[in-house]
């Protein structure tokens, strides 16, 4: 457990003096350039360091930032705490792009931070086999570049191009395809005594062994996404089989029908007339895809050898005009310069397509400014519930947005990322100015709708980090919370790894 040394106190000399030296000898293991301290007189009292963040959250006050460049320094500096004598813990961040749920914050006061962007080798990649071996700072970009043209593709998400894979697969991120800790086969994780271990699938030397993740026995890898056991120095992911053809269907349907509208989608779903991730957006969010004014925007991907993806776009457009709910159906904007969404289309259909635009054009539109600027200068916060997928259960969610509206003036972007037949990641999103009382206001309503969302049984999936005791207030399994604390206390007796945002 992290005990802040108390004031004055011959304690806070001694964790002091310990920090300092721990904080030594990190710096000898990645080298001086590689480690922040809140400045040299004051090492070993924890400040506020990691700069500003885009969901305006309380800076935490953190001890250092350590920036590994290998497993192995990760290995040696997570040693150097393992005895528990170090009055702070590790929290690792992959790119730190967690933008909206407290980007590369910790949860907690009083961590040292390991930032691992620097490890940032494509160890290995087999495009014929589907599996990349990558380190936390490899981006989508990065690694989708070396499938291209080759008959494999990455599951890339919305977020920018220059987010890391790793990063995002273990706080459960959601790809164009499917979550991606779909595509986690393997991790490699320093454990909090500093060992270094494998779990899940890794490619041998010699024998094409079949990708698979689980293994025999309990499987790992799970144990190490949204988890405080260990820190993740590379992940085998899964590479997909790029399809012959591509198309993305969009539609539009007024706010009215969101129900029935939603209950169609659901049905061709459920049929096997789409693929990937279906994408259904309110109008706050369908402004960056050029979404008509007042309606709600579908993308619906299909994909195939060319005849599957003429068939099952025909019928797509002959299924919504004939249920009458949707006012405008394309798919042609993508192959048609002329198309006044032409731009957007083609850029949401190569990210189906596994290709991340390295421009962030799209991205940009919807948080008003380049990745690298939105932490300084961005205002963006994300709730991020599970919805049942039922038109009544998809309008419900609609209705608790239009009554955080009516309670509070602000009227979130919603997008909901269809996941399969029976659940839709509801992405809840306000932006707003950093100046003024909006981004007050924006965490108000962040609260209203923990509060209401989870009412409903609308739970989140993923939290924020000022939102962390929401973990105990959400329903388990029960004994399930006290036997994850169980594994840390047995893994982690020490409390080396930091608590993070579930624990
Ligand atoms: C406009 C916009 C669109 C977005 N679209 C999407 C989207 O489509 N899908 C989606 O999922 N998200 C999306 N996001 C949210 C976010 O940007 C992504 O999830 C992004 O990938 C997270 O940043 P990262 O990859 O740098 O991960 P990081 O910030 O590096 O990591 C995320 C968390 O995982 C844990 N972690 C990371 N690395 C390690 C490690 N090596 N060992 C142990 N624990 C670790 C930490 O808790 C960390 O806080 C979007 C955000 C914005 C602003």
């Amino acid at each position: 457990m992290t005990v802040l040394p108390e004031a004055g106190t011959r304690h806070e000399e001694s964790a002091t003096g310990r920090l300092r030296a721990v904080l030594a000898q990190a710096a000898q293991v990645v080298g001086a350039d590689r480690v922040t301290y809140p400045d040299e007189e004051t090492t070993g009292t924890p400040a506020t360091m990691l700069g500003p963040n885009a969901g305006l959250h309380r800076s935490r006050a953190v001890f250092g930032v350590v920036r590994p460049q290998t497993a192995e320094d990760v290995r040696r500096v997570v040693e150097l705490f393992a005895d528990g004598e170090t009055p702070a813990a590790l929290h690792a961040f992959s790119t730190g792009g967690n933008w909206g749920l407290g980007s590369r914050e910790p949860a907690r006061d009083g961590a040292v931070v390991l930032d691992l962007s620097g490890l940032d080798q494509i160890r290995d990649i087999d495009v014929v086999r589907g599996w990349a071996v990558v380190e936390p700072g490899v981006t989508q970009a990065r690694l989708a570049r070396l499938t291209e043209g080759s008959e494999r593709m990455l599951n890339v998400t919305a977020s920018s191009a220059h987010t890391s894979v790793v990063g995002n697969a273990l706080d459960r991120g959601v790809g164009l395809r499917h979550q991606r800790v779909e595509d986690l086969t393997g991790l490699e994780v320093v454990l909090p005594d500093g060992e270094l271990i494998r779990v899940g699938w890794w490619p041998e030397q010699d024998r094409p062994t079949p990708v698979y993740t689980h293994g025999l026995g309990p499987s790992l890898v799970q144990l190490f996404v949204q988890s405080d056991l260990g820190v993740v120095t590379a992940a085998t992911v899964r590479l997909l089989p790029r399809p012959e053809a591509l198309r993305v269907v969009r539609l539009a349907f007024a706010p009215d029908k969101v129900e029935a509208a939603t209950a169609e989608v659901r049905r061709w779903v459920t049929q096997g007339l789409t693929r990937g991730v279906v994408k259904i957006y309110n109008e706050v969010a369908a402004r960056a895809y050029g979404g008509e004014p007042g309606q709600y925007l579908v993308h619906v991907c299909v994909d195939g050898t060319p005849e599957v993806v003429d068939a099952l776009s025909g019928i797509l457009a002959v299924e919504a005009v004939r249920s009458r709910l949707f006012g405008a159906v394309s798919d042609s904007d993508a192959t048609d310069p002329a198309a006044a969404g032409h731009d957007v289309a083609v850029r949401v259909e190569r990210a189906y397509a596994g290709d991340p635009d390295p421009t962030d054009a799209l991205f940009e539109a919807k948080t008003g400014r380049p990745a690298v600027r939105l932490d300084e200068e961005g205002g963006f916060l994300f709730f991020l519930p599970l919805v049942p997928f039922s038109g009544a259960a998809l309008a419900r969610a609609d209705e608790l947005v239009e009554q955080v509206r009516a309670e509070t003036g602000i009227r979130c972007g919603v997008t909901l990322n269809v996941l399969g037949a029976d659940v839709v990641d509801c992405v809840v999103t306000m932006r707003f100015a950093r100046e003024g009382e909006e981004a007050e206001r924006a965490h108000r309503v962040l609260d209203r709708l923990y509060e209401l969302f989870v009412g409903e049984g609308f739970l989140p999936y993923r939290l924020d980090i000022d939102h962390t005791g929401w973990a105990d207030r959400l329903p388990a399994g029960a004994g399930a919370r006290s036997f994850a604390r169980r594994l840390k206390d047995a893994v982690d007796p020490h409390h080396v790894i930091a608590a993070g945002r579930y624990a």
